[in-house]
């Protein structure tokens, strides 16, 4: 039979024209770069993303043309997020943590043709642009009179250019099928990787992910994205809430537990970000005796979150902790910790323990784990092994490399090791390179780290396998603690034997000021090793 349905088209700039349809005056609270909390709204936001696209055009930008956007989570970001696919160009998000080799390189390897970015992004661009072959234009996302002196020439200021438009334009349209987005991975090994998204896996994976078992978002909610809009593609939120004509908060760059505070009490329902800004948030809170007065929901992924976390948010606080696991090349969304009906009749503490798990996949999102042979393992909630994906915004292929990175059955090795429970629950034991091989058996470096951390004076601890000469591995410990805290190695030991078994705890501690982290904010284990083979560490038992 004939298709007699309509050709709608997935592409992201249908979701900025629903939301000033019907959700046109919800309001965006956006803490700008510059300083000043300001108010706009879905209308407004659509009607300077137009003006954007044809600013662009005018400036030279043609259809399928990088552009590398490098801001904070701010409203004109949101602009740009919908002006730069409006305009027929793929939004290239570049997180201003990358060293700077990094940067050059995917903005050479994207072939980035405008550079749009934050006024304070200046110094980072003006280091690394001598060696961006392709850049042509530099856009400084600020009014005229803020924007710093630069050694760039001909630095294009953004309000002067939007100022020169209209709103009266037609998105370039095109097949839903086209790039609309390039995020790299962080690039822990080798050179980072590019992973393009289409208009059409962007739009169905925000209807997925909004979802009422996966962000459950709605207009009633206002989120705040903590998460910026560079890491993993701002775990999709800068679609997610105008999809659903939520309002939004954007907190800038300013990511202090009292400036995030602030914010979250501008009537923010739903936020998001990776475990360490809540840990410091909850203790900002804990000290100063505050509470929150609207928040509800918290999804918490990026890292496996503490269980004293998700305890302290949801007895303390009363607000639910989404415990969520993705990646750059799932667009993120892999699994989302909600309750499903056999979970609800669980009591409170086996509860808990379900949301230390990272829950279950959304439409469209498949998981299976296997042995090294690639052999299917079940899904018994013990039995841990390599954890693959297929689904409708998962990699295919990596930007310019000719070899497909799934099976020939479309199975993406995530490079995590997890099991999964008959309730299709999902935990990760570790990143594979990660796992701590112990005799033969498996060590899972996240449950010491999380054991550990469960103790009150101790603030970050990261775990790693270290040669031993009998088990091939054994784990060791290293240990931020409280500021004048005296809390001994044996008191650590004795406190973990309550979470992992004997034979699992570490068999050293080593106290350190500072843990290395990546870009995104990761515990960098590479970094980590590197700083104990430069202090010659070796496994006491060696010494
Ligand atoms: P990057 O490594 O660049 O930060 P991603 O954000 O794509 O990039 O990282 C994805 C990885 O982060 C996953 O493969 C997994 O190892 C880890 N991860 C994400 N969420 C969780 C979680 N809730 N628990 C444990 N690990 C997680």
């Amino acid at each position: 039979m004939d298709n007699l349905m309509q050709p709608f088209s997935l592409r992201v700039s249908e979701v900025i024209d629903h939301a000033a349809r019907y959700h046109p005056n919800r309001k965006i609270i956006s803490r700008n770069i510059e300083g000043p909390i300001t108010e706009t709204s879905w209308i407004k936001i659509h009607h300077n993303s137009k003006r954007l696209s044809k600013a662009l055009i005018k400036l030279g930008i043609r259809k399928g043309d990088r552009i590398g956007v490098m801001a904070w989570n701010t409203a004109r970001h949101l602009e740009i997020w919908y002006g730069v696919p409006g305009s027929g160009a793929v939004n290239h998000t570049l997180n201003p943590r990358l060293f700077s080799k990094q940067l050059s390189f995917i903005i050479n390897h994207a072939e980035d043709k405008f550079l749009i970015i934050d006024n304070d992004m200046l110094p980072i661009i003006e280091k690394i642009l001598p060696h961006c072959k392709t850049v042509e234009k530099v856009i400084v996302i600020s009014n005229k009179e803020q924007i710093p002196k630069s050694v760039i020439p001909d630095l294009i200021c953004y309000e002067e250019i939007l100022k020169e438009q209209d709103g009266d334009f037609d998105w370039i349209r095109g097949d839903e099928k086209d790039a609309c987005g390039i995020c790299y991975t962080s690039g822990t090994t080798g050179n980072p990787k590019g992973v393009v998204y289409t208009h059409r896996s962007n739009v169905l994976h925000a209807m997925t992910s909004a979802s009422p078992d996966m962000l459950n978002l709605s207009s009633r909610d206002r989120v705040m994205p903590v998460v910026p809009l560079f890491h993993a593609n701002g775990w999709s939120i800068g679609y997610t809430a105008p999809l659903v004509g939520a309002s939004m908060v954007m907190p800038g760059k300013d990511m202090t537990p009292e400036a995030l505070y602030e914010m979250l009490e501008k009537g923010v329902t739903v936020t998001a970000a990776v475990p360490t800004i809540w840990l410091l948030l909850l203790n900002y809170l804990k000290a100063n005796q505050l509470k929150l007065s609207t928040l509800q929901r918290v999804i918490i992924g990026g890292s496996s979150c503490p269980r004293a976390v998700i305890e302290t948010f949801q007895k303390d606080f009363g607000v639910q902790v989404l415990h969520a696991w993705g990646m750059t090349e799932m667009s993120p969304l892999g699994t989302i910790c909600s309750f499903k009906p056999e979970i609800l009749e669980l009591n409170e503490k086996d509860r808990i323990s379900i949301q230390e798990t990272t829950g279950h996949p959304p439409f469209s999102v498949e998981l299976k784990i296997t042995d090294d042979d690639g052999n299917k393992l079940p899904n018994d909630g013990k039995t841990q092994g390599k954890l693959w994906s297929r689904g409708a915004a998962v990699v295919q292929k990596y930007l310019k490399t000719e070899q497909e990175t799934v099976d020939k059955f479309g199975w993406f090795d995530t490079g995590d090791v997890a099991t999964i429970d008959k309730n299709g629950y999902m935990r990760i034991t570790d990143r594979s390179k990660d796992i701590i091989k112990s005799g033969g058996e498996w060590i899972s470096s996240i449950d010491l780290e999380n054991a550990a951390v469960g103790h009150p004076e101790i603030v970050e601890a990261a775990a790693i396998g270290i040669k031993h000469p009998k088990w091939d591995e054994r784990p060791i410990l290293v240990v931020v603690s409280k500021k004048n805290s005296k809390i001994s190695k044996e008191e650590i030991f004795e406190f973990m034997k309550s979470y992992v078994a004997k034979w699992q705890i570490p068999d050293d501690i080593i106290f350190v000021d500072e843990i290395p982290h990546t870009a995104t904010g990761k515990i960098s284990k590479i970094d980590l090793r590197k700083i104990l083979e430069e202090k010659h560490y070796v496994h006491p038992d060696l010494d």
